[in-house]
C-alpha cells in the first residue's frame, strides 16, 4: 500500500537505491502491500456515505477490542498466510534470480553488447543498465501477476488488467531511469576509486535518496494516480482538519493536504506521508474520505500529522544513511571475495565490470533481506509514535477520542483485510505497522492526562 513514511523512505532509497531497480518494479509506485498505512481519516459528509455503505452498523458500534464476525475473520486469515509465503518467496525468488543470471552469464553478454557499442561509459550503462532491469523485471512477472490477482480475489483491488499492465510498464520506465542514473554513478566511482568506491558512492546516495523523495510526489506519484488539493475538493473535512493543526500549534498550509483519487484502483482507506522540504505533504485517499466520519479521519489525519511534525522522513533518512555505510562497506568486502571464488566461472573480469552489477545487487539484496525485521522494528516504532501523536492531537477536540480513533482502526482493518491474531513470526517479518489488535488497545487505554498529566508531544 501506499508507503508508509519511515519504511518509504528506507525502501526509496536502499531498495530504489540499488535493488528495487531490479528485484521487483517500482516500489515506489503506489502499489499496496500490507497493513494499510495509518488509519486513514474522512471528510464532511461522510456520516452520509457511510450509511449508504455497506456495514453501516458497525461503524456506530462500541469498540472494545479488534474483532470481525467468522467469515471475515477466516478470509483475513487466509490472506494473512498468503501475504506471509508471499513476503518469504519473493525476496527469495528474487535472489534466485539473480543467480541464474549470474550462472547463465546475462551480464557479460549484455556488457559485451554494451561495450560493442562505445568506449564511454555512460554509453555502455545506457545499454547495459535497460537491458538488466528489464531482464530482472521480467523475470519478476510470475510474482506481479500473482499479487494483483490476489488483490483484486480479495476486492482489496478493482484496477484492471489493462490499466495494471499500464502501470507494469511506467513503473519499468521509472526504474529503467533510475538504473542508469544509479548504475553510471556506481560504475564511474568504482572505476575511479577501486578501494574507497563504497564510501563515494555511499557519499553520493544520501543527496540522490534526498532528490528522489523530494522528486516523488511531484514526479513519480502523478504518473500513478490523480492528486488535488484537499480544500478543493473537501473545504468541510479541510476546515475540521485545520482546527485539529492549530490545536497542535503547527502550520501546515492547506495546500500541503491533498486528495489521491484511489478508488479507481482499490477499495482499501489510506493516508500518508510523502516528500521532502518544499514537496512535503499529507495525501489523503479518496477510499478514506467515502467511507470514515469526519471525527475518524481526523484521527487518521493527525496519525499523519504526526509522521509529519516528527519528522520521521528525514529520520528514516537518517538512520539509512548510517545503515547503507556498513551495507556498502560490507558489500564491497563481499563481492571482492565472491568474484575471487566464482568470478571467472561467471565471466565476470572484476568489480570494475559492468557484469559484476547482479553479484553486487545479489549481496545488497541479501543484507535487505536479513534486514528486513530491523527496518519493520523500526518502521512500526514510528508507526506506533503518529499513533500516539493522533490520540494527543485529537484529546479535547473530539469528543472521546480514544474510542474514535479505535473505531477507525476497526474499519481500517475490515475494509483493509486485516488478520486480528497475527503470530509473532508474521509482525516480525511483514509488519511494518503494528497489528490492528494492538492500536485498538492503545487507542483505548492511552491516557496520559487522567492524574492532571498531559501528552509527550502535544502539550
Ligand atoms: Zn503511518
Amino acid at each position: 500500500m501506499e508507503p508508509e513514511p519511515v519504511k518509504r523512505t528506507i525502501a526509496i532509497v536502499v531498495a530504489a537505491l540499488l535493488l528495487a531497480l531490479a528485484l521487483g518494479p517500482s516500489s515506489t509506485c503506489a502499489r499496496q502491500s500490507r497493513a494499510g498505512e495509518p488509519p486513514p481519516s474522512k471528510a464532511p459528509d461522510r456520516n452520509n456515505l457511510r450509511a449508504a455503505s455497506p456495514a453501516p452498523e458497525q461503524a456506530e458500534r462500541l469498540v472494545t477490542a479488534y474483532t470481525l464476525p467468522p467469515t471475515l475473520y477466516e478470509k483475513t486469515q487466509h490472506l494473512e498466510r498468503v501475504r506471509l509465503a508471499y513476503f518469504i518467496t519473493a525476496p527469495l525468488y528474487g535472489l534466485m534470480v539473480l543467480w541464474l543470471f549470474l550462472r547463465w552469464k546475462l551480464g557479460p553478454k549484455y556488457r559485451d553488447w554494451a561495450e560493442g557499442g562505445s568506449a564511454k561509459l555512460l554509453l555502455q550503462v545506457l545499454v547495459f543498465a535497460p537491458l538488466f532491469v528489464l531482464t530482472l523485471d521480467i523475470f519478476e512477472v510470475p510474482f506481479d501477476v500473482f499479487e494483483h490477482w490476489e488483490l483484486r480475489n480479495y476486492g482489496l483491488s478493482v484496477e484492471g488488467w489493462a490499466s495494471w499492465t499500464l502501470d507494469w510498464l511506467k513503473g519499468e520506465f521509472v526504474d529503467v531511469i533510475l538504473a542508469f542514473i544509479i548504475v553510471a554513478i556506481l560504475y564511474a566511482v568504482i572505476r575511479k576509486s577501486p578501494r574507497l568506491w563504497w564510501f563515494w558512492f555511499w557519499l553520493a546516495s544520501l543527496p540522490l535518496a534526498v532528490l528522489l523523495i523530494f522528486v516523488q510526489p511531484l514526479v513519480i506519484d502523478p504518473l500513478f494516480h490523480s492528486f488535488e488539493p484537499l480544500g478543493r475538493k473537501d473545504p468541510a473535512l479541510t476546515q475540521a482538519l485545520e482546527r485539529m493543526v492549530e490545536r497542535a500549534g503547527q502550520s501546515i498550509p492547506p495546500e500541503r493536504m491533498y486528495w489521491m483519487n484511489a478508488s479507481e484502483k482499490v477499495n482499501e482507506l489510506n493516508a500518508y506521508v510523502t516528500g521532502i522540504g518544499s514537496s512535503k505533504r499529507i495525501v489523503v485517499w479518496d477510499t478514506t474520505i467515502t467511507k470514515m466520519t469526519t471525527p475518524e479521519i481526523v484521527a487518521v489525519v493527525g496519525h499523519e500529522m504526526g509522521h509529519y511534525v516528527l519528522n520521521h522522513i528525514p529520520k528514516g533518512l537518517g538512520i539509512y544513511s548510517v545503515g547503507s555505510l556498513i551495507v556498502f562497506y560490507l558489500g564491497y568486502r563481499l563481492i571482492g571475495w565472491l568474484l575471487a571464488w566464482r568470478g571467472g566461472a561467471w565471466g565476470i573480469r572484476g568489480t570494475e565490470d559492468l557484469a559484476s552489477l547482479p553479484t553486487l545487487l545479489l549481496i545488497l539484496s541479501a543484507f535487505v533481506l536479513i534486514l528486513t525485521p530491523v527496518t519493520n522494528l523500526l518502521s512500526r516504532h514510528f508507526e506506533h509514535q503518529a499513533d500516539q501523536y493522533s490520540l494527543e492531537v485529537t484529546h479535547g477536540l473530539t469528543p472521546d477520542s480514544g474510542q474514535v480513533a479505535a473505531q477507525s482502526f476497526q474499519l481500517l482493518g475490515e475494509v483493509d483485510l486485516e488478520y486480528p491474531d497475527p503470530s509473532r513470526l508474521a509482525v516480525l517479518l511483514t509488519y511494518d505497522h503494528p497489528p490492528i489488535r494492538d492500536r485498538v488497545r492503545f487507542a483505548l487505554t492511552y491516557n496520559p492526562w487522567a492524574h492532571g498529566g498531559h501528552g509527550e508531544f502535544v502539550q
